[in-house]
């Protein structure tokens, strides 16, 4: 909204607009549905090992984003999609006059990250299952409230320390199953309540979970990108001690090579997103199915007639066997066409094609329709 921040005088070069905040929140949602797929795909060929990581997807995604959301915190002050859009989070108060984030900063934006979603894609799926699933959702809240409530009652209630779990389960259901909705639509709003206060500068910070934090997004300026190169060989750990013990020589080759894999996951998850809208669209679109629709083939070859067989007369309208013009054409398997009387009588006799001599029987002539 670079239109409107300059409109109401917020012009501030640093600050993303609201279009670079949606991409960025874009691209984090649609990594973990690319890199499912990818892993169901891969998980085709060996799934021996891909399919229990695909059982348990959302905890290995979230793993796996961990180790990478931290690198890049660490390593680019801001996480991995914010800094391949050229942003970073800064401490909107600082500490001694740095803005820089804190040990302490980067944590609690991991747990925002990485926590946050991981907990509201469980908490999803299980409403979705206490509320009977997408039937409920189709056939209404009546079914969804006898679904619920035919898993909770389960027989008389137990006595004892049991029972009374039992109960507070059941009623800790009940309160979640009531409650869960409206905190789900709050999440929501809040996040788009804070899109529209950030599009017309009534913010700086463009989610609920950053207010929290105290961290804004800005652009990376071109000081930013001069620090980051000047100490890019420091960070890879190419300066390491010459006269360090094997063990910390194979350990800083370990954590360079890993800070490299990192670092090329710029390119290799926005790559996967592509892939994934790729396949998405190619098997959505009819362009595979017409690309996979064989070519229709040629006719096959047409028989020639066999030298001892009956010559075909140049007049194509005349019977090879009377020589006269057709009368009630028919065919025989071979494709050639005859007189039916003619045909008949010598399919019979001979059971082979008069013309070609391959095997024939009287009950394979065809008539046809149409003088050839
Ligand atoms: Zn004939």
């Amino acid at each position: 909204m670079e239109f409107m921040s300059d409109v109401l005088g917020g012009a501030d070069a640093g600050k993303p607009s609201l279009f670079e905040i949606v991409a960025q929140h874009k691209m984090s949602s649609l990594l973990e549905p690319a890199l499912r797929h990818v892993t169901s795909v891969c998980a085709h060929r060996y799934p021996r090992y891909l399919v229990r990581v695909l059982s348990w997807h959302e905890e290995a995604y979230a793993a796996a984003m961990l180790l990478v959301e931290r690198h890049y915190l660490r390593n680019y002050g801001g996480s991995f999609t914010e800094h391949f859009y050229g942003t970073k989070r800064v401490r909107a108060r600082t500490i001694r006059g740095s803005s820089a984030m804190t040990r302490a900063d980067e944590w609690r934006s991991l747990v925002f990250l990485i926590g946050l979603p991981l907990a509201k894609a469980r908490l999803d799926q299980l409403y979705e299952r206490l509320s009977g699933g997408a039937a409920a959702r189709l056939l209404g809240g009546a079914f969804a409230q006898s679904a619920g409530d035919d898993g909770d009652d389960d027989g008389a209630p137990r006595p004892g320390v049991r029972g009374r779990l039992d109960a507070a389960r059941r009623i800790a259901t009940r309160l979640f199953k009531r409650y869960y909705p409206h905190a789900n639509f709050a999440y929501h709003m809040a996040t788009a309540v804070y899109y529209v206060a950030y599009m017309f500068d009534r913010t700086d910070y463009n989610s609920p979970w950053l207010h929290l934090l105290g961290l804004q997004v800005r652009r990376m300026s071109a000081d930013d990108y001069r620090a980051l190169d000047a100490r890019g060989p420091a960070a890879s750990g190419l300066e390491a001690p010459p006269n360090g013990s094997p063990l910390r020589a194979a350990r800083n080759l370990v954590a360079r090579l890993l800070a490299g894999g990192l670092d090329l996951l710029r390119v290799a998850l926005p790559l996967s997103i592509f892939f994934y809208r790729f396949l998405e669209w190619w098997y959505r679109s009819d362009f595979h199915r017409r690309l996979q629709q064989a070519p229709i083939p040629p006719p096959p070859m047409p028989l020639r007639p066999h030298p001892d067989g009956l010559a075909v007369p140049d007049d194509q309208a005349r019977c090879p066997i009377c020589e006269k013009p057709r009368t009630n054409p028919a065919m025989a398997p071979s494709g050639y066409v005859f007189c039916y009387p003619c045909i008949h009588g010598c399919l019979a006799e001979t059971g082979a094609c008069p013309v070609t001599l391959t095997r024939a029987d009287p009950s394979a002539i065809r008539k046809l329709y149409t003088d050839a």
